[in-house]
C-alpha cells in the first residue's frame, strides 16, 4: 500500500507544477537587506528553525535579492551588530529561481545537480493596464518535492 503510493506520489511529479507546492510569500520568514545582526535578530533567526532565509530589499518582499543560510551565521558575534549585508556579500549564495508552471520533475533534476535545494518561484503577471512583470509568489524546497512523492508531512527537527 505504501509503496503504491510513493509510485503514484512519483509519476505525479510529471503533471504537477511548482505553484501547487509552494510555500507562500506571506507565509516566508525572510529577512530585510539592512537589517543588522544584533543580540534580537540572531535570536529570531534560530527561533524561525529554518536553514535558509531569504533576503529582501526595501519595504517590498517581493524584491528578493539574496539568500542567507543560517550557517553564515557561524562567524558572527551578535556583540559585533553586523549588518547583514556585509555576511550575504562576504557568502554571495546564489539565488535560483523557476517558474511557477514549472513541472516537478523538471525542478526535482535542478535540485539534483545540487547548486541549490530552494528555488524563488515567479510567475508572469499580466493582469491590469500596465506591461507584464516578473512576480515572486514563494519559494519551494527539495522537501517540498520529496512531500510529494511520499504523500505526507515531514515533520521538522
Ligand atoms: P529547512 O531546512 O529550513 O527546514 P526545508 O528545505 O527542509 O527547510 O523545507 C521545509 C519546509 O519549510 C518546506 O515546506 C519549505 O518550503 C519551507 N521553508 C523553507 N525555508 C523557509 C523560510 N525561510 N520561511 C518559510 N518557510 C520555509
Amino acid at each position: 500500500k505504501e509503496e503504491l503510493n510513493i509510485i503514484q506520489g512519483a509519476l505525479e511529479l510529471r503533471t504537477k507544477v511548482v505553484e501547487e507546492v509552494l510555500t507562500p510569500l506571506g507565509d516566508c520568514f525572510m529577512l530585510r537587506s539592512d537589517a543588522v545582526l544584533d543580540f534580537a535578530s540572531v535570536s529570531e533567526i534560530l527561533r524561525s528553525g529554518y536553514t535558509r532565509i531569504p533576503v529582501y530589499e526595501g519595504d517590498q518582499r517581493h524584491n528578493i535579492v539574496d539568500i542567507l543560510f543560517v550557517k553564515d551565521l557561524a562567524f558572527v558575534d551578535p556583540d559585533d551588530c553586523t549588518p547583514l549585508l556585509t555576511v550575504t556579500r562576504f557568502y554571495n549564495r546564489p539565488l535560483h529561481c523557476v517558474f511557477n508552471d514549472t513541472r516537478l520533475d523538471t525542478v526535482l533534476e535542478e535540485f539534483k545537480k545540487g547548486k541549490s535545494h530552494l528555488a524563488i518561484v515567479q510567475r508572469v503577471n499580466n493582469e491590469g493596464e500596465g506591461d507584464p512583470f516578473y512576480e515572486v509568489m514563494g519559494i519551494v524546497t527539495l522537501e517540498d518535492i520529496i512531500e510529494e512523492i511520499i504523500k505526507s508531512e515531514i515533520l521538522d527537527e
